[in-house]
């Protein structure tokens, strides 16, 4: 139903003190000051006549719709009265939902293992919680379920937790998402943490998203970036987004735990300290395993003998577009053996077929963190760069001096590749060039 017209606000300036008090009460604000005099905003007014109240000089009336008589004070007062009820049903609202999400406290990061040896996204994480923690006045803790892997609880107190939630069930030998899911989300419901962190994994992408929907939360998945925002004290979530070209910062306004997943080495960890001792606090799964619905029948593991490990590798150089063919890839080849590392490659080399998809560094490829990073022939479009922008140590090879990828570079050397890289190869062979790099990434990494 159209709402009822109530007239227009009008103003007699001249009347005006420049007193405020109407910019002030007015509910809208659709009033401004302008050279000392109330202005109206008639876009915003609903002429609620709030500023006609408040006004010590009657600068303000409401001018009746033409053919009509002016409206009746009643009017006036029940619409003030129906805003102020507004507002403070808001207001309610507002201080019920700060005093929920104030019952959440923590930063948790989900362990995940297999075969009893622990992902290192999982340390990574611990490294970022406990940055976060720092920033927000509490814990960081450890979820690890399982069945016996009880060694691996004080590891996660070396790797930063301060308390490790354990669940020991053989139920959980094998990863399944029902209990997993089970599992966490009735330590969640009990503990209430305020974040929740797990690696962007094939395992965590399903797990992560299993639990945001029973716990009814938010969930950014692939964030390049986290911190706390100081204002709110909300996770500021960081991901790219509409196809990499613009990085979102994503807000759990309203629910509670803040869930993100986090691509491996997108994160660093913390130096593993033996000193440190978690506090444990175990828990029951209640879950019997007739009530999991899939079943591991047997394993049959994938055959990654052939295809290049570039997530944890310590030294990589890749090549792009630039190189102008495959054959370009046989001296980006030899100068990363030269240097003791595996190629990578961008996208634009992939697409063209002159190398495997594996090699593929970027946002829809692997998120790398070498200690040296060698991009040759690359222009450094951000869906590469977010890829491998957190390497300790960046060379960039290109001929043209403009190119994006020398504003990330700590070395940059304009030229034609297929002159450089050679050179490039055999002084690192030759002359020690590979160990002065690594030795200039470690001080760079160090901060220094
Ligand atoms: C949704 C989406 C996801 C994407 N994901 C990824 C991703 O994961 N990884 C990725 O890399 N890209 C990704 N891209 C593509 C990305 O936008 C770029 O198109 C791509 O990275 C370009 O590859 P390139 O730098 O090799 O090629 P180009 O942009 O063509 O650059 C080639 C460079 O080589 C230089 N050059 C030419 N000849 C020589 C020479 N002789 N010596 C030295 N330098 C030379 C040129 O100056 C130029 O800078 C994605 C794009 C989209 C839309």
């Amino acid at each position: 139903m159209a709402r009822k017209p109530r007239g227009t606000l009008r103003l007699i300036t001249e009347k005006c003190i420049g007193c405020e008090r109407c910019v002030g009460e007015c509910p809208v604000d659709a009033i401004e000051m302008v050279d000392g005099v109330a202005v109206v905003d008639y876009e915003k007014c609903i002429v609620c006549g709030k500023c006609v109240k408040v006004c010590p000089t009657e600068v303000f009336y409401i001018e009746p719709p033409a053919g009509e008589a002016e409206e009746p004070a009643e009017v006036a007062e029940s619409a003030v009265a129906a805003i102020q009820a507004e507002e403070e049903r808001e207001r309610a609202a507002q201080e019920e939902l700060s005093r929920r999400l104030a019952e959440y406290s923590g930063v948790w990061v989900w362990v995940e293992h297999f075969k009893g040896e622990v992902h290192p996204v999982s340390w990574e994480l611990l490294g970022k919680a406990s940055e976060l923690a720092q920033a927000r006045g509490s814990k960081v803790a450890a979820l690890l379920l399982g069945h016996q892997v009880g060694h691996l609880v004080q590891e996660a107190g070396y790797h930063g937790a301060d308390i490790v939630y354990h669940i020991d069930d053989p139920v959980l030998a094998d990863y399944r998402t029902d209990p997993y899911t089970l599992g966490i989300v009735s330590l969640v419901r009990k503990y209430k943490p305020e974040i929740l962190l797990m690696g962007a994994t094939t395992t965590g992408r399903d797990l992560a998203g299993s639990i945001a929907t029973e716990l009814k939360t938010g969930l950014t998945a692939d964030c390049t970036g986290l911190d706390i925002d100081e204002q709110t004290g909300h996770l500021r979530q960081t991901r790219p987004a509409f196809g990499g070209n613009v990085m979102a910062t994503i807000l759990t306004q309203r629910h509670r735990p803040q869930m993100a997943t986090v691509r491996p080495r997108v994160m660093r960890a913390l130096p593993r300290d033996e000193s440190r001792v978690a506090q444990v606090i175990h828990e029951e799964l209640g879950m019997t395993k007739d009530r999991v619905r899939t079943r591991i029948v047997r394993w049959v593991p994938n055959d990654e003998s052939e295809l290049v490990n570039l997530q944890y590798a310590e030294v990589i150089v890749s090549g792009g577009r630039g190189l102008g063919g495959p054959e370009g890839f046989r001296v980006i080849e030899d100068l990363a053996d030269a240097l003791g590392g595996v190629v990578g490659a961008s996208r634009g080399a992939v697409d063209a077929g002159w190398i495997s998809h594996d090699h593929q560094v970027g946002q829809t490829g692997t998120t790398v963190r070498p200690r040296l990073y060698v991009a040759c022939g690359i222009s450094g479009a951000i869906q590469h760069r977010v890829g491998m922008e957190q390497s300790d140590l960046i060379v960039a090879i290109n001929i043209d001096p403009n190119a994006r990828i020398f504003q990330i570079a700590d070395f940059g050397i304009v030229g034609d590749l297929y002159e450089i890289v050679p050179e490039f190869a055999r002084q690192a062979r030759e002359e020690g060039l590979k160990d002065l790099l690594l030795g200039v990434a470690e001080s760079t990494a160090s901060g220094g």
